[in-house]
């Protein structure tokens, strides 16, 4: 079964849209493996690469 997803990503703020890229090798990651909600405004993303198994971890800072 082929299941095709598309979301339109007009008008959403760039920070929403950004997708990092692996500081070990530059590979361009997709998704999150891990996205944790704080109380203070905060979304801590941890991304491992497909590539080379790096991990790391972001922050989207919702209170701007
Ligand atoms: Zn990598």
């Amino acid at each position: 079964m082929n299941v095709a997803i598309e979301t339109d990503m007009t008008g959403r703020p760039a920070r929403f849209s950004d997708r990092p890229a692996c500081p070990q090798c530059g590979n361009c990651l997709v998704a999150p493996k891990i996205a944790a909600f704080a109380d203070d405004g905060r979304i801590w993303h941890t991304w491992s690469c497909d590539r080379c198994d790096h991990e790391f971890v972001t922050c989207v800072d919702l209170r701007e």
